[in-house]
């Protein structure tokens, strides 16, 4: 078994080295390498996070794996092949002109890939499937490289994509990664916090991103760690902020501009309600009570609380003993 985890460790490595030498040194490899400069990476960044590309043929990393003494079982097992619909004897490679982002585990080994498509076609990501070597619930992007960072600073910044957490990282933000498309998992959330003390989200200003950010909050909280979010303007994720705005404002909106979970939700709340009238507004101060109620500490709630009751010109007595209805329900 250790003989088998260690040669799938082989064969992804060689896989992300020989994605990296036709990205860099081949006439194929060029579009991709524009296209990835042209996103704004350097060449010392696409060194560093070891990018590639996947060509169109479809037996381009098999020819080359299978010289070197892997069989195409063993490759469809690492997830690097795929097998034929067709004709079950038949395999081909999994990636296919695709930008190719190795996903390393806590040590640096190579466990698995993201590959990206560079235009508007679907999947626009693929992942490498779960494998012996590959749980993405398990691992996240840039771990490795951040840790250092997120130990000095106590602080570990959780963002969506790997093109977020490579372009803050060359921007010198360097305690940076990002879970692997899903929400936070446990094992991922307690491995941020087992090395910092806070964990600051900065996810998608979209939809689906808020979504997630409320999602991964909820696990950072029940595996015992602490979480704040950062809400970027303008529906931008960060890899748009920073090269929108620098990585200067980037630093700026992390240090200044995060929130409480708490503040977030109420944020969040107030935009999906209808102020304007009388029942939307008890309906938003009723939902947002229930929010406040879910705190433990009496200090912060009534924190928020009087907020609440200077805003909406309400007693702070009539929304404490709103809490009490709210707190006596949740039993
Ligand atoms: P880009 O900037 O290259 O367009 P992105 O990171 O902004 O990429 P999003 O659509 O915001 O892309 O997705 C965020 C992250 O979710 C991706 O980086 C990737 O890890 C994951 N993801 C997105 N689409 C898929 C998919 N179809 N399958 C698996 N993972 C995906
Ligand atoms: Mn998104
Ligand atoms: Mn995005
Ligand atoms: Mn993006």
């Amino acid at each position: 078994e250790a003989v088998r985890r260690k040669k799938l460790f082989a064969a992804n490595d060689l896989a992300a080295k020989y994605y990296h030498h036709i990205l860099m040194n081949t006439k194929v490899g060029e579009p991709a390498l524009e296209y990835l400069k042209g996103r704004g990476l350097t060449p010392g960044t696409i060194e560093r996070f070891q990018l590639g590309y996947a060509p169109s043929a479809w037996d381009v990393l098999l020819r080359f794996l299978t010289k070197r003494g892997f069989s195409e079982d063993f490759l469809e097992e690492a997830g690097l092949l795929s097998k034929s619909q067709t004709d079950p004897s038949r395999y081909y490679d999994k990636f296919r002109n695709r930008v190719m982002f190795p996903i390393q585990d806590a040590q640096g080994r190579v466990v698995g890939f993201g590959g990206r498509v560079m235009d508007e076609s679907h999947p626009k990501y693929l992942n490498t499937p779960e494998t012996v070597l590959f749980h993405k619930g398990r691992h996240l992007y840039n771990f490795h490289r951040a840790r250092n960072a997120i130990r000095q600073t106590k602080q570990a910044v959780l963002l969506e994509g790997y093109m977020d957490v490579i372009v803050a990282y060359q921007a010198g933000v360097e305690n940076v990664v990002a879970a692997l498309g899903t929400a936070l998992t446990p094992d991922q959330a307690r491995l941020l916090n087992r090395n910092a003390e806070e964990i600051v989200m900065v996810y998608d200003g979209d939809r689906a991103g808020q979504n997630a950010a409320l999602r991964s909050s909820e696990v950072i909280k029940e595996t015992g760690g602490s979480a704040r979010v950062v809400v970027l303007p303008d529906g931008l994720d960060p890899d748009e902020f920073i090269r929108k705005h620098g990585y200067e404002a980037f630093e700026r909106m992390i240090r200044d501009r995060s929130m409480s979970v708490t503040s977030f939700k109420l944020q969040k709340l107030r935009e999906e309600s209808q102020l304007s009238t009388q029942e939307g507004r008890i309906r938003f101060l009723t939902e947002a009570v229930r929010i406040i109620s879910e705190l433990k500490s009496p200090v912060e709630r009534e924190s928020y609380l009087r907020q609440l009751a200077g805003e909406f010109d309400v007693s702070l007595e009539s929304l404490s003993m709103e809490v009490e209805v709210a707190t006596k329900s949740l039993k």
